[in-house]
């Protein structure tokens, strides 16, 4: 391995293309650049066949139907399609809608906007590992209550949230259930029907498909999901979402999504060990050493790591070779701890301490071999000062 590559160790904020991935991509950019709306010639007719192709393969992974699938830009653009498309479409039922306080900000942000339309939000706590408050849930549940939004995997900390559980007591109580799968996706067995989930959000990007494509699957039986779309355009994906179809990426995100599945006990399998290998050799190596929520079991390939005494922009200013990211989002020269942190109690000195490794499909063992050992090393450089 040469010791000048960068060690891409941040796969939960993006990944890689595959190159099985770029290969079915590019004709689509070349000789079949055909209008997957264009039903009057054979190339739109030849372009429109692999779409639905691609919904197929995606469908598939979650015990779906290509018709539940609707395209979109991205995780963000499903997410604010389902809460706010759901919402506005079912205001006259009830106006209350029931979140977590660890959501990503494409879910915080759309329920902000809504309350400030009059709907009334609610903001479950979790516990120190991450999860939801289930009893809190089942309380706040009403006859106002339209819908409930999580994550099935959170993307700072790893942890998976009980789905069964959730879906089985939204479906009781005819509440609508989002899951927001952009972590999740191809990398953990996800059944929409076993689980009772109504609407899902992918990624292209998170499962080593290309940026700016993702999707949203939305029930079509047993209940009916309907939503208002947010854009206003052509009469593409159900009515749902307008705009002519991303065709290499709906490609691309097919292909990514069938490899994800074919894959997925090797893979996770793989990132259990790198990640049990990280966590021992820190534990041994380490004074002052934690991990934050599932610790690192659950999500396999993601580690959150909170070192007492260091300053983890320091960390990771000091090992160039290393892509990783902080805990925290920095503004400016004052530290804030994300507000993921905060709500599983990572607070002051551990907070700055904190900053997360997520491997992939492309990290090998060589790699997670020396970049635990530079890591090592500069903080316990770090650590004597
Ligand atoms: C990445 C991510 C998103 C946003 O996905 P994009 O496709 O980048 O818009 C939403 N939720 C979670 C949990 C994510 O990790």
């Amino acid at each position: 391995m040469s010791l000048n590559k960068v060690i891409y160790l941040d796969n939960n904020a993006t990944t890689p293309v595959d190159p099985e991935v770029l290969e079915a991509m590019l004709p689509y950019f070349k000789e079949s650049f055909a209008n997957a709306a264009s039903f009057s010639h054979e190339p739109g007719r030849k372009v429109f066949a692999a779409v639905e192709e691609a919904r197929e393969k995606i469908a598939k992974v979650i015990g779906a139907e290509g018709k539940d699938i609707i395209f979109t830009s991205g995780a963000t653009e499903s997410i604010n399609l389902a809460i706010k498309g759901v919402a506005k479409f079912y205001q006259e039922k009830g106006k209350h809608i029931i979140t977590s306080m660890i959501e990503h900000k494409a879910v915080l942000g759309s329920c902000e906007e809504l309350a400030e339309m009059g709907f009334r939000v609610d903001y479950l706590n979790v516990d120190k590992k991450g999860l939801i408050d289930f009893d809190k849930l089942q309380k706040l549940i009403g006859s106002e209550t339209i819908l409930v939004s999580l994550q099935h995997a959170n993307n700072e900390i790893g942890t998976v949230q009980d789905i069964y559980k959730i879906g089985e007591l939204c479906r009781s109580h005819g509440v609508l259930f989002h899951l927001d799968a952009a972590q999740s996706f191809g990398k953990l067995p996800i059944d929409v029907d076993k689980m009772k989930i109504d609407l899902l959000a992918i990624s292209g990007h998170k499962i080593y498909g290309p940026k700016g494509i993702g999707a949203l699957y939305v029930r079509r039986k047993n209940p009916r999901v309907r939503l208002k779309s947010q854009m206003q355009g052509g009469l593409q994906e159900r009515e749902m979402r307008a705009g002519t179809l991303n065709v290499p990426g709906i490609i691309g995100l097919g292909k990514a999504a069938e490899i994800a599945s074919k894959n997925m006990g090797n893979e996770q399998e793989k990132l259990r060990l790198m990640t049990d290998y990280i966590m021992s050799e820190l534990k041994n190596n380490l004074e002052r050493v934690s991990f934050n929520g599932g610790l690192g079991q659950e999500l396999p390939g993601n580690l959150s790591v909170s070192v007492g005494g260091i300053d983890a922009r320091e960390l990771l200013c000091g090992l160039p070779k290393l892509a990783m990211s902080t805990g925290s989002a920095c503004t400016s020269a004052l530290m804030e701890p994300s507000h993921v942190l905060r709500a599983v109690g990572v607070k002051g000195e551990l907070a700055e301490g904190t900053f997360r490794i997520g491997m992939g499909r492309m990290t090998t063992m060589a790699e997670v071999e020396f970049a635990t050992k530079w890591i090592i090393l500069k903080i316990k450089e770090l650590q004597k000062r």
